[in-house]
């Protein structure tokens, strides 16, 4: 069967994305009013993730399958406001998208639905989904530290808290506060340790920033490299790539938090749109996403871990050794973000 997949890139800015979002609309609702019809049309997934990370999984699908995906990829604010001003007449199955706070975000403006499935529960870990079955992670990414080692013994290191000591001072680099991965990481600090406690932590990170918070994880990385800093808290996915394309790099990860709480974990997962036109197709794509070969191949196109346990992940990501991870239940980081960021706005984190 020949593979079309339709793609629809929507740009990211506001301005522009309301400049084309008539065109966009014809096209997507054409498919929409005809999927009542017959089960060859394709399943829509709206997706923050980026198309090289997306397009192989979906083809690998269509071909098994015989089903075709058409989706968009865009912001999660704009995909997720997109959703909402649909409402009942949106063409989406699915919302793809990265950090379980932006998929609790989508479940509290009820634009998920619950999915009953054997298969979701098996291969994916209850602490990965949503109580109530509206989300599912797809893939892990720990948030971690990395620190160079030209300047820093691993022995040095322990905890994320103790990053906050006098000693890490005009040593750590941090990325925004902005960011959802930081909103989340500080809201499990605050599950775990209260706010008080939190609060002073992420003061004393800040203390001890090298530089102001940079913009991107990748910058931070970059920021060790140049000798700017010696440790910053990355997600392991944006070292992989940097390690990818020069194995000779003077930075290493290191796995906190060993002897208390495990390494911060994240997801990039999935939900069931509300009013998805074709719900036991989307159902089968979840599916197939949480299954064996999809998971080797989403967790190796942006070297995160698979969050099917039975799934190894690739060379390069598991050569950095195995860890305890954060066992609460991701679904918490939503709950608990905007507290999150009044925190770290009164601890000077910006
Ligand atoms: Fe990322």
């Amino acid at each position: 069967m020949m593979i079309i997949v339709m793609r629809l890139l929507v740009i990211a800015t506001g301005l522009v994305l309301a400049a084309c979002s008539s065109k966009s609309d014809d096209s997507i609702e054409k498919v929409s009013s005809a999927a009542n019809a017959e089960s060859s049309l394709p399943i829509t997934v709206y997706s923050s993730r980026a198309e090289h990370l997306i397009q192989p999984l979906f083809d690998a699908f269509t071909e098994e399958t015989g089903t075709e995906i058409r989706f968009i990829t865009d912001s999660e604010a704009a995909l997720i406001a997109r959703l909402e001003s649909e409402g009942n007449s949106s063409p989406a199955d699915i919302l793809l998208t990265v950090d379980a706070g932006n998929l609790w975000h989508a479940d509290q403006l009820d634009l998920l639905q619950p999915v009953q499935s054997d298969v979701l529960q098996n291969n994916i870990p209850s602490q990965y989904r949503a109580e109530g079955d509206t989300w599912f992670g797809l893939s892990l990414r720990a948030r971690t530290i990395v620190y160079s080692t030209e300047r820093v013994a691993p022995e040095s290191l322990s905890t994320y808290e103790a990053l906050a000591d006098e000693a890490w001072h005009g040593r750590l680099c941090l990325r925004t506060s902005k960011k959802v991965y930081n909103q989340s990481m500080v809201a499990s600090m605050i599950v775990r340790l209260g706010e008080p406690a939190t609060e002073e932590i992420v003061a004393g990170w800040v203390a001890n920033l090298a530089v102001d918070p940079l913009s991107s994880d990748n910058r931070a990385i970059e920021a060790i490299e140049a000798g700017i800093c010696d440790v910053a808290l990355v997600n392991t996915y944006y070292f992989g790539r940097m390690q990818s394309d020069n194995p000779s790099i003077p930075i290493a990860i290191y796995w906190p938090n060993q002897e208390s709480s495990g390494v911060h974990v994240n997801v990039s997962g999935a939900g069931l749109a509300k009013f998805s036109p074709r719900p036991s197709d989307a159902i089968q794509l979840l599916e197939w996403l949480s299954g064996l070969s999809a998971q080797e191949q989403f967790a190796g196109l942006n070297l995160e871990f698979p969050v099917n346990p039975e799934v190894n992940a690739v060379d390069l990501v598991d050569a950095w050794g195995g860890f305890k991870a954060d066992d609460i239940a991701v679904a918490n980081f939503g709950a608990m973000q905007s507290d999150a960021v009044r925190l770290m706005d009164r601890a000077g984190y910006r």
